[in-house]
């Protein structure tokens, strides 16, 4: 049983001063050599970005002076997961910060290489839950469905590493490759929720995603399509008119992408949200918590306000699962559960994502956050509040 004194003698921590409208300082493309000859039409073209993203240390040392753990890491890291960072997310790197969000996001390091004992290649056993080829069925009630294997920017804490990356194999031909997740899904009629991801699905082309879509939208159980992507963050210009034409087709289609630092909440990033909220695609927003990067409360409130004013609901925390090599990028679980703490009450509840730990070998996602029951006797609750105020409620 929690001691009620120890939540109102909880030390305060002392945390810069909270700054809701953070200054949009990430550098215009054109001021960094490697860009400055780019057109700007090139800039804006999708495929330009994404057949242009930086995959070698020779690249990437034109933006960065780089560490020797990082040339370590690039170099390590040429097989599965290996370096790519689209120009656009490579704009928004602090030349002058080793300990840049955007830059510790991208860029390999040695310490990826150090596994510990406790980790595993697919920690939330997604392929022990895999009836179809593509599919993931854990819930009763809703799918996620792997589109592809792709992404516009690997993430270095990618929890779906084992499948993910530019890999040489063929990805299959995408007109029948999903056959049998469709013909699961058809099958099964308590699956109303298709949730799409990947990979980026983002990545794959307008005909490709949208013949993806279509077939499932056919299907009368399903109610809600989703799709999970990171490109409004890494690749916004994706986020064009024929995509935001054709999701408008088949709503509702509901979109998480996937923040972890207000840096990434840039004015063009901000313009692919709002394209998306207008053909009426709800946004929400997950996390990932990362050591360093988001696990100050202050560093969190920001990005939640943020994302509330381009109209994207936080939705997820994550804690950063047990997956091989992301050890330096893992928090314990308390600091999780202190921003939960500095958020809820202090500010708007629209802006408070619910923590999560997905349980290592398929649990599933379980909420972690505060204990705001204190006791709880025969028709009798002790609760206590956001400041740590005690109250009796009776039933
Ligand atoms: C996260 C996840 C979902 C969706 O979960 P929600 O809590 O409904 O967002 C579905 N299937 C799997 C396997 C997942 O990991």
């Amino acid at each position: 049983m929690s001691n009620p004194t120890s939540v109102e003698n909880q030390k305060v921590q002392l945390e810069p001063p909270v700054i809701t409208r953070a200054p949009k300082r990430s550098r215009d493309y054109q001021q960094i050599p490697l860009f400055k000859d780019v057109n700007p039409l090139d800039w804006e073209d999708w495929h330009w970005q994404l057949k242009h993203r930086i995959r070698t240390k020779e690249e990437l040392e034109q933006i960065i002076k780089l560490t020797p753990s990082e040339e370590k890491g690039i170099d390590k890291a040429k097989g599965r997961l290996a370096m790519a960072i689209t120009p656009y997310w490579a704009s928004l790197i602090d030349a002058e910060d080793e300990n840049c969000p955007i830059r510790r996001q991208a860029v390999p390091v040695s310490d990826e290489f150090l596994i510990s004992p406790h980790e595993m290649a697919d920690p939330c056993a997604e392929d022990r839950d895999s009836p179809a080829s593509h599919l993931v069925h854990r819930y009763p009630d809703r799918v996620l469905l792997l589109a592809t294997d792709h992404c516009a920017m690997y993430c270095r804490h990618c929890t779906r590493r084992r499948l993910v990356g530019d890999h040489e194999e063929k990805e299959g031909d995408p007109a029948t490759k999903f056959d049998a997740a469709i013909d699961y899904i058809k099958a099964n009629r308590k699956i109303r929720d298709v949730l799409i991801s990947g990979g980026d699905p983002l990545t794959l082309e307008d005909e490709v995603l949208e013949a993806l879509i279509s077939k499932i939208r056919a299907i009368s159980h399903v109610e809600l399509l989703r799709i999970g992507t990171r490109v409004p963050v890494t690749l916004p210009q994706r986020v064009t008119e024929n995509l935001v034409n054709m999701l408008k087709k088949y709503s509702p289609i509901w979109m998480s992408i996937h923040f972890n630092h207000p840096k990434e909440i840039t004015k063009r990033c901000k313009n692919a949200c709002d394209m998306l909220s207008e053909a009426g695609v709800p946004l929400g927003s997950q996390s990932v918590l990362l050591k360093g990067i988001n696990d100050r409360p202050y560093i969190m409130k920001r990005l939640v306000h943020e994302l509330l004013q381009i109209r994207v609901r936080p939705y997820y925390i994550y804690q950063c699962d047990p997956v091989r090599g992301t050890q330096h990028f893992r928090t314990p679980v308390a600091s999780g559960i202190n921003i939960i703490e500095k958020l809820r009450g202090h500010t708007s509840g629209y802006a408070v994502p619910t923590y999560v730990i997905d349980g290592p070998g398929g649990g599933g996602k379980i909420p972690v956050g505060p204990n705001y029951i204190l006791s709880q006797a025969k028709g009798k609750y002790v609760l206590r509040n956001y400041k740590g105020k005690i109250y009796t409620y009776l039933e």
